[in-house]
C-alpha cells in the first residue's frame, strides 16, 4: 500500500498540514447554511485530528457534526494542500455507526440493496399501494402524498415513485443495435461496439426513463448494449452512511460480477454520478487497506465512465444530434453534480451534447451543492438539505429555463423537491441523456 493513500486517512497528519488559510470555508455547503467553525472543513479536520490523539470523545453532539457535513467535496477543491475533508469524514462515519448503531429504516433500506429480488418485489407492491396513497406528478416523475404524515422524511416532500417495471426487468441482457447505418459509416468508430450499462438504484426503480433513453441512443449509434442483470447498489447511499458492512459487500459481489464481462464491452457506462464516482474513485479509497481488492477496482476503474463523457468522447453524438436539424424551444440550465464535475471533471460533455438541440442559459453558481447530502441528510438532518437546496432552487428560477438537467438522480431527487418547496412549478427535472434522446426519436419521428 503506498504511503500516500495510508497519509490520506491519518487524521493527525492531515491535520497537521491544514495552514488554517481558511479557503475551503466560504464554498462549504453546510457552513454556508450553519456559520459555526466547527461545522467547516477545517473545523472538522481539528475536531478529528483531535480524536484520533483521544482528545476528543466521539460523544452525541461530536457524532452530530460529523453527520452535518455533505460530501460535496467543495472544500476538496479549494483547498491549497488538497486536504480529503470528505474521505476523512467518511471513514469517521464508520466509527459512528460502530459505537451508535445505524437507524432500523437505514439497515431496512441497506439490506434490501443487497437483496435486488425483495428489493423487487416490494418495489412492484409500492407501485400498487402508492397509486392510492400518493399523488403523482408524472412530468415531474415526483409523488406528495395524499395525507400529511407527522415523519420529516416524507411531510410536504416531493419524492420520487417506483415505477410499474424496474428498468433491469424490463429488457433482455443482450440488445442488438437494430440501426447498423451509423455504425457501418467509416467514419464513426463505432462497428462492433458494445458497451455494459450500469444504471444505478434510482434509474432503475424510479427514473426508468433514463435508460429507456440511453438504449434509444445506443441503438441510433449503431452500439450494442449489454444490461448486466445481477449489478448490485455501487454502495454509495451506504459509504457516505458509515456501513461499511454493505459497502463490502456490495462492491466485491460488483467486482466479481464486472471481471466476468468487462473484457466483452468496449465500457461500462452510467448515467449517474455519484454511481460512477463510488466505483471509479471511491471503491478504490474504501478499500486501501485491502491490497488485492484494490487492485482488482483500479484494474476497473478505467472502463467504468460516466454516459455523456463515453458518448462525446467515443461516438459521433455530437454530430448525430446537429444533423437532426431539431431545436427545441424549451431553455435548458445546466447543474453541475458534485461528483461529476469536482470528483471526476466532468461538466463540458452533457452540455456540449444538451447544446445541439436546446438552447441553454447558465445559472449563477452551476457548481453550488444541490443540498443532497445522502441518508442521513435526507431523513435525520432534512432541515439542513432543505436550507441548501433552497439557494440552488432560487437561481434556477432566476435563469427562466424550463428544464433544469444534470446527470445524477440524487440532485434530480434534491432539486425537484427544492423547487417544489420554493413554489417554483414550471420547471422540470431531465437526466441529459433524456433530452438527447428527445432529440434522436423527434428525428425518427419526422
Ligand atoms: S465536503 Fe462539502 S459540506 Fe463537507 S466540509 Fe467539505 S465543503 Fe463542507
Ligand atoms: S483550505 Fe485546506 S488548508 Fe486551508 S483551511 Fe481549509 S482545509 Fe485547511
Amino acid at each position: 500500500m503506498s504511503e500516500n493513500i495510508l497519509k490520506k486517512f491519518d487524521y493527525t497528519s492531515i491535520s497537521d498540514d491544514c495552514i488554517k488559510c481558511g479557503k475551503c470555508k466560504p464554498v462549504c455547503t453546510i457552513f454556508n447554511i450553519n456559520q459555526d467553525e466547527a461545522t467547516s472543513p477545517r473545523g472538522f479536520i481539528d475536531l478529528l485530528g483531535a480524536y484520533e490523539r483521544d482528545e476528543l470523545e466521539l460523544d452525541k453532539n461530536a457524532k452530530d457534526i460529523f453527520e452535518s457535513c455533505f460530501l460535496c467535496t467543495n472544500c476538496v477543491d479549494v483547498c491549497p494542500n488538497d486536504l480529503p475533508t470528505d474521505m476523512i469524514i467518511e471513514q469517521v462515519r464508520n466509527d459512528i455507526a460502530k459505537k451508535y448503531g445505524i437507524a432500523w429504516y437505514k439497515r431496512a433500506f441497506f439490506f434490501l440493496l443487497r437483496n435486488r429480488k425483495i428489493m423487487d418485489f416490494l418495489a412492484k407492491m409500492g407501485w400498487v399501494v402508492q397509486t392510492c396513497g400518493i399523488k403523482i406528478d408524472e412530468k415531474k416523475q415526483s409523488a406528495l402524498f395524499r395525507i400529511n404524515l407527522p415523519i420529516e422524511m416524507i411531510k410536504d416532500r416531493s419524492i420520487p415513485f417506483a415505477d410499474r417495471t424496474s428498468f433491469l426487468n424490463k429488457y433482455p441482457d443482450n440488445i442488438k443495435a437494430t440501426n447498423t447505418k451509423n455504425a457501418n459509416d467509416n467514419l464513426s468508430n463505432l462497428k462492433n461496439k458494445k458497451v455494459a450499462i450500469f444504471i444505478g438504484c434510482m434509474g432503475n426503480y424510479a427514473y426508468t426513463n433514463i435508460g429507456d433513453s440511453l438504449l434509444t441512443i445506443l441503438d441510433n449509434l449503431g452500439v450494442d448494449a449489454f444490461i448486466p442483470k445481477d449489478q448490485l447498489c455501487c454502495s454509495a447511499p451506504a459509504y457516505f452512511t458509515g456501513d461499511f458492512d454493505s459497502v463490502d459487500y456490495l462492491l466485491k459481489q460488483n467486482i466479481e460480477y464486472f471481471e466476468t464481462f468487462v473484457n466483452d464491452v468496449d465500457a461500462i457506462i452510467v448515467p449517474e454520478a455519484t454511481c460512477s464516482a463510488m466505483m471509479n474513485i471511491d471503491w478504490a479509497h474504501y478499500l486501501h487497506d485491502q491490497k488485492d481488492w484494490k487492485k482488482r477496482a483500479e484494474a476497473l476503474a478505467p472502463k467504468i465512465i460516466m454516459a455523456t463523457k463515453w458518448l462525446e468522447e467515443n461516438t459521433n453524438l455530437s454530430y448525430i444530434l446537429e444533423n437532426t436539424g431539431k431545436r427545441f424551444s424549451d431553455l435548458v440550465t445546466y447543474h453541475d453534480p458534485c461528483h461529476a464535475k469536482k470528483m471526476q471533471g466532468i461538466s463540458a460533455q452533457p452540455r456540449t451534447l444538451i447544446s445541439k438541440n436546446y438552447d441553454m442559459v447558465e445559472m449563477s453558481d452551476s457548481n453550488r451543492c444541490c443540498g443532497f447530502g445522502g441518508v442521513t441528510m435526507q431523513s435525520e438532518k432534512y432541515h439542513f438539505a432543505k436550507a441548501a437546496g433552497l439557494p440552488k432552487a432560487a437561481m434556477i428560477k432566476d435563469t427562466q429555463a424550463s428544464i433544469v438537467s444534470a446527470e445524477c438522480s440524487a440532485c434530480r431527487m434534491q432539486i425537484t423537491n427544492s423547487l417544489h418547496t420554493a413554489k417554483v412549478e414550471d420547471v422540470v427535472f431531465k437526466n441529459p441523456i433524456e433530452l438527447i434522446a428527445a432529440a434522436l426519436l423527434e428525428k425518427e419521428s419526422n
